[in-house]
């Protein structure tokens, strides 16, 4: 049994302290956020779990790390003491017809990044037995199987209640730079811990590492929550645009969560009136169902990003920074956790995506 402490408790530092936990060693928790996880990407994302629609923009990279990671999901989800709303059904892409030349870009992107088996075109009567109200507006689609989604504030919920009966979880104003000088000093209050005690400690503060990271930066995303009874799609749908492709993704009950806006900044101001509209139309235009939709929420983060939009594991001489999840948090977390774990029991043999790390 070996002791650590994870600094941040948005989707990274809660699923790191949960796996560890589970593997039998002891976690403490130093983050500034509340235990619900308000301040975080994680709380705020879409949670779509997409290897392979990613994957046509992120390249095949993206696909592998995500396929493993939907394995990991599966089971990881059946060991939690609650179940989450987990949707496996796949992805529907489609587009009007004024953006129909979007839906033939991603198509012959897809033929070059994906084996040929990981998506099928579909007519509108095949569209029809699947998703029927989206027949009326579109008459052909592309599916991609292989792809889920999740309810990330049940997952927040259900990992923060585990963590807290667990950890010693203390909140902290927020933490600029991280040293060994440092994480002596927050420690030093808690009873049972002192810095020569620990294991290992692991960097998991997202956006808030950007002073000891200096590549990492933020990707405003936007986001807005509806409740619509009318409507009840089953996969989650992307709606091709010129600017950027929106996503739907279902939650229980008729709710659903359609992002998401990228804009380089590090702006965490509210929704803008611009994307604000532009998230309502493209809903509309989807059904129009969604005519007499509620707003539940419309709300923003920044996605934590490296250069290269991919995760990384980076060592220093106090411990370990996991960052850049960039818009795939959800779908590379359980993957690079994995890898991390394998890590710390020095099992480097096991681990599968070593080309992303600074060990
Ligand atoms: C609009 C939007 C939609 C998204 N949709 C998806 C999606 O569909 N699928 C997907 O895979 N990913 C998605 N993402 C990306 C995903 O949310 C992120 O990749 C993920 O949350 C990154 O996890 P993290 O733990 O590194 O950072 P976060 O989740 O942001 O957590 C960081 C934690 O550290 C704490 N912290 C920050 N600074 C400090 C400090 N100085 N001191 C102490 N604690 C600190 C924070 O309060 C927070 O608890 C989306 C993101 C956004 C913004």
């Amino acid at each position: 049994m070996k002791r650590y402490l994870v600094i941040g408790s948005g989707l990274i530092g809660r699923l790191l302290s949960w796996r560890l936990l589970q593997a039998g060693h002891t976690v403490n928790i130093l983050s500034s956020d509340d235990k619900m996880g308000t301040d975080s990407a994680g709380y705020i994302a879409a949670a779509m779990i997409a290897p392979a629609t990613e994957a046509i923009s992120g390249g095949a990279k993206v696909r592998e790390i995500g396929l493993r990671s939907l394995q990991l999901w599966s089971h990881w989800l059946e060991e939690l003491p609650e179940t989450v709303f987990y949707q496996n059904n796949g992805t529907l892409v489609v587009a009007h017809s004024s953006d129909k030349v979007e839906l033939d870009r991603y198509q012959r992107r897809a033929v070059h990044v994906l084996d040929k088996d990981v998506f099928e075109k579909i007519n509108q009567q095949q569209l029809f037995h699947l998703e029927s109200d989206l027949a009326d507006n579109f008459d052909e689609a592309m599916l991609f199987k292989q792809e889920a989604c999740l309810d990330n504030r049940q997952l927040f919920r259900i990992l923060g209640t585990l963590l807290s009966e667990h950890c010693n979880w203390q909140q902290c104003k927020p933490i600029k730079t991280l040293s060994d000088k440092i994480i002596k000093t927050f420690i030093k209050p808690s009873s049972d811990l002192s810095e020569d005690s620990l294991d290992a400690v692991v960097d998991c503060r997202g956006n808030g590492a950007i002073f000891d990271l200096p590549d990492l930066r933020g990707v405003r995303g936007e986001i807005i929550s509806v409740h619509a009874p009318e409507v009840s799609f089953k996969h989650s749908i992307r709606l091709m645009h010129p600017r950027y492709p929106f996503y739907l993704v279902p939650r229980p009950n008729n709710k659903y969560v359609l992002g998401a806006t990228v804009i380089e900044s590090n702006d965490r101001s509210p929704v803008s009136i611009r994307s604000g509209l532009e998230l309502m139309s493209a809903l509309y235009s989807l059904h129009r169902g969604f005519a007499e939709a509620r707003i539940i929420e419309m709300s923003s983060h920044c996605r934590p990003s490296l250069t290269n939009n991919m995760p990384t594991i980076k060592r220093n001489s106090w411990g370990y920074h996991l960052n850049g999840f960039y818009r795939h948090g959800y779908l590379f977390g359980p993957a690079i956790i994995a890898d991390f774990l394998n890590i710390l029991d020095d099992q480097t043999e096991k681990i599968m995506f070593s080309e992303y790390y600074d060990l």
